[in-house]
């Protein structure tokens, strides 16, 4: 019997969902069991060309239609998706094994938020007039065309929303490119701005590998990539865009530090720590994954933390109860199980977890490591996964240093009571996405995104706007035109 999370075919094309079994198969796996659920093909040259080329005539529709109107279409699609918030959730958690308790209250509904919110800017978007005395200058904020969306698959609803919405509004289209390990909720978005009344081609879904990607990001028609993924996939496909002179919005990975001084709320500091760290199980890109503790209150801190993760509930992410899925694949399991055994090796002190937990699936325990030094790789390189490591530091001064020396820049958090002092440690701290007693916090009025290797260009918020448009300027002399002969 077919799964209930097959989609009816692997792409959605010009408004309708299009098969070409010609493709390289893509199985789904569902994390929680290792049970294939569902089948897509990898979208052949002629399915791109269909993309693009259908997405290129919708474009030219979009652009004339009244930004009213285009907000309309949004906010509508954004109420049909709350309305199936419970389907999109439970799909979700087939295609990312994340628990249901998360999906029902991060994903379709973060993605209805991005709808609404672009959807009501959409008619705010205006040039300017500029006065020079008798002449003037007006601006026209212009589409920037067809923008294709390639994502990551932590958050596969949440990405296609964040890059579809805020592209739509400025009236460009979209292809989209869901990651291949996470090819099914993307369709629904999709398939829901069609109900909503976009028109056929405005927002098109493709799958398939970077192969796939790297066509799209190179075809000439494209005015913009938008990418969510890692430090290297960001370096080729930034390179790739820059060769067509294209533009960029790259949402990459990142070492987040998160500070807590020893004047901090030391229970809210942990919530803060375990939203930044066991969310999602940990395959977050903004995580506090490298958590400065001061060496006064470090060992306070490791035991109430040690007491509260062993409180995680770890088993079928379709029990509202549970608060702890597996990692979204069989690799990515293997590979933050080769970072703690690493961690194990190079010294760092086992708190809690430490390995697989015993169970069906793809779960690796919530593990916390302490005595962590700047220089071991599970302090400096991303792990995507549930390792915490916590680090003691003496000084504001020393600890900010610490915290910069990466060459991420996505997120920070500082945990203290004295608001001065973390006015001031935020203000020095690189990064682009920062808290002040919490952590994690990704509301889409607020931009997102990093500095240094994290990224370039924000999402979300009015920031967004300036990624998706372009400024045309024209003026206009009210006299004569001097020339010098
Ligand atoms: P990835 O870099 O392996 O893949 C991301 C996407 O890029 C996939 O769709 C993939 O098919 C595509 N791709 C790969 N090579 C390509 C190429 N040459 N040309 C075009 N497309 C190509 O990342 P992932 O493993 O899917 O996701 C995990 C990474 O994403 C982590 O590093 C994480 O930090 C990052 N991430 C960042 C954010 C953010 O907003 N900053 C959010 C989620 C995840």
């Amino acid at each position: 019997m077919t799964h209930p999370a097959q989609p009816k075919a692997s792409h959605f094309i010009n408004g309708a969902y299009v098969e070409d079994t010609s493709g390289t198969p893509i199985p789904v796996i569902y994390a929680a069991t290792g049970e294939e659920i569902a089948t897509v093909y990898a979208a052949t040259p002629a399915i791109v060309e269909q993309a693009l080329t259908s997405a290129q005539a919708a474009q030219k529709i979009w652009a004339k239609t009244a930004p009213t109107e285009r907000g309309r279409v949004l906010r509508r699609a954004a109420d049909i998706m709350r309305e199936r918030n419970h389907d999109l959730s439970v799909l979700e958690t087939y295609d990312t094994g994340k628990p249901l308790q998360e999906t029902l209250v991060a994903d379709a509904t973060s993605g209805a938020d991005a709808l609404e919110y672009f959807g009501g800017l959409a008619a705010s978007l205006t040039g300017e007039h500029i006065p020079l005395g008798e002449d003037w200058v007006y601006t026209i904020r212009e589409p920037l065309g067809l923008c294709v969306g390639i994502g990551a698959w932590n958050y596969p609803t949440q990405i296609a929303c964040w890059k579809g919405a805020p592209a739509l509004a400025c009236g460009n289209s979209m292809v989209f490119k869901p990651s291949e390990t996470t090819p099914l909720c993307a369709l629904k978005v999709a398939e829901i701005l069609i109900e909503a009344g976009a028109p056929a081609g405005l927002f098109n879904v493709v799958q398939g590998m970077g192969e796939v990607g790297g066509q799209l990001v190179t075809d000439p028609r494209v005015d913009k990539v938008s990418l969510t993924g890692s430090v290297p996939t960001g370096k080729k496909v930034y390179a790739a865009a820059a060769e067509g002179m294209k533009h960029v919005t790259m949402e990459l990975g990142g070492k987040s530090p998160m500070l807590v001084f020893e004047d901090a709320d030391i229970e809210n500091a942990i919530s803060g720590a375990i939203n930044g760290n066991f969310y999602s199980s940990g395959q977050v890109c903004s995580n506090g994954t490298r958590v400065f503790v001061h060496k006064d209150i470090k060992e306070k801190f490791l035991a109430r933390l040690a007491e509260r993760t062993a409180t995680a509930k770890l088993g079928d992410p379709m029990d509202e109860e549970v608060n702890f899925g597996p990692m979204v694949t069989e690799n990515q399991m293997n590979i933050v199980l080769g970072y703690i055994e690493k961690g194990k090796a190079e010294g760092a002190r086992l708190i809690c977890g430490g390995g697989r937990a015993e169970m069906d699936g793809y779960y690796v325990q919530p593990t916390v490591f302490a005595d962590v030094t700047d220089d071991m790789t599970i302090a400096r390189e991303e792990i995507f996964g549930p390792v915490m490591c916590v680090l003691d530091f003496d000084s504001e001064d020393e600890v900010v240093a610490r915290a910069n020396d990466t060459e991420f820049g996505l997120s920070a958090g500082v945990f203290t009571k004295d608001f001065t002092r973390a006015h001031r440690v935020i203000g020095q701290l690189e990064a682009g996405s920062c808290f002040i007693n919490s952590y994690n916090d990704a509301p889409v009025e607020a931009p997102f995104g990093g500095v240094k290797a994290s990224g370039v260009g924000r999402e979300n918020s009015k920031e967004a706007i300036k990624h998706f448009s372009q400024v045309k300027s024209v003026y206009v002399r009210m006299g004569d035109c001097e020339a010098a002969f």
